[in-house]
């Protein structure tokens, strides 16, 4: 049965590690980037109520019109500025790259950063090549120009803010990048609303930038929903490579519903944000550790003894992302995503344990 598998499944697909989702029950759960917060009562009970009238015998609205007027309301999208929907951000990629994967296509990004672009790259056949980034985890500029020079990439994508390092690339340096791009440049604005700093109203100036943003870090994890907004032209090609109800019924009425109350999600990213200060401050006073500034919902930190550190947290029910060993400039380092107070408290105190046996 092997053999025959050896020959039926491609190498590359064979050669891959799957995304390792590790169990979390019962644990403070830091690791997967989600917005801590519920949202109030009365609005889930609204939500109860419009789940409860759906009509999930019918496909949903292919064109998903009524949750695309809502999003352009509150993103600020550039009139002008064609939208495309995914099931995650997770989708767009591998929209991006399916329409993109020409025989010897490439993409391109730095290292370290998301794991699912070289993933989705290699699902789709696509050459992936990337350009490590400086000591501080900032753009090389001289080296990614030059890579796009010598590679002509169809795509280059560029986490703005990066993970998992957390900070905002130079705004300068990526407009360059955009100018010298034969091809789409995409900048993944996944953590947005912990970083206040975007290229949204900046896609009128180059015809060969796309601004991708999802739901996910900002509260609706669960919901999948993910978008790509850029010029028309472009997203209609992008755009038939979609299936056609790739976005539910489900999704679509709640994503609609929880956008209504705007406010409460930038309150929430606003505690985040303060706490995100304060855990960093903290982590900046615990004896062996180098943290690194974020513009994010996470921090990535530098600790003697990492695994030890992580198991020795997961041990006392805090789950932190272990990084150790996932690529040379990440040795040592754990990331934490930023909890509710008392959620950053047990890891503070897990933290302090773990070190005092040390
Ligand atoms: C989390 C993350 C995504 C994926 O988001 P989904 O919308 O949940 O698929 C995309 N890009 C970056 C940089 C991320 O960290």
């Amino acid at each position: 049965m092997a053999t025959k598998r050896e020959a039926i499944i491609r190498d590359e697909i064979r050669a891959l590690a799957a995304y390792h989702v590790p169990d979390s029950s019962g644990m403070v759960k830091l690791d997967a980037m989600e917005n801590p917060y519920d949202l109030p009562a009365d609005v889930r009970r609204k939500i109860a109520e419009l789940v409860a009238n759906a009509q999930i015998n019918r496909y949903p609205d292919a064109a998903a019109s009524a949750l695309k007027a809502r999003l352009r309301e509150t993103l600020d999208l550039p009139q002008e500025s064609e939208l495309i929907l995914g099931n995650g951000s997770d989708e767009i990629i591998q929209m991006l790259m399916m329409a993109t994967a020409k025989p010897g296509a490439k993409v391109l990004s730095v290292e370290p950063t998301f794991v699912m672009f070289r993933m989705i790259a290699s699902y789709c056949r696509m050459d992936y090549v990337s350009v490590p980034l400086q000591a501080d985890f900032s753009l090389d500029a001289e080296r990614m120009l030059l890579a796009i020079a010598e590679h002509r990439p169809a795509l280059v994508f560029i986490a703005y803010p990066n993970n998992p390092t957390g900070n905002l690339f130079d705004a300068d340096t990526i407009a360059r990048i955009v100018r010298a791009a034969p091809g789409l440049v995409v900048v993944d604005e996944a953590y947005h609303a912990f970083a206040g700093r975007t290229f949204m109203n900046r896609l009128g100036e180059f015809d060969n930038l796309v601004v991708m943003r999802t739901l996910s870090k900002s509260g609706l994890a669960g919901l999948r929903l993910g978008l790509l907004a850029g010029a028309r032209d472009w997203l209609a090609e992008i755009d038939k490579v979609r299936l056609p109800y790739n976005v539910g019924v489900l999704t679509q009425l709640v994503a609609e519903e929880a956008l209504q109350h705007r406010s409460l999600l930038d309150e929430q990213a606003a505690a985040i944000r303060a706490e995100r200060t304060r855990l960093s401050d903290e982590l900046r006073g615990t004896r062996g550790t180098t943290v690194y500034p974020s513009d994010a919902n996470f921090i990535l930190f530098r600790i003697a003894g990492a695994p030890r550190v992580f198991a020795a947290l997961k041990a006392r029910g805090v789950l932190v992302k272990n990084l150790h060993g996932s690529h040379p400039a990440l040795d040592g380092c754990l990331r934490v995503t930023v909890g509710t107070p008392g959620e950053n408290d047990r890891f503070l105190a897990a933290l302090r344990e773990s070190l005092t046996l040390n």
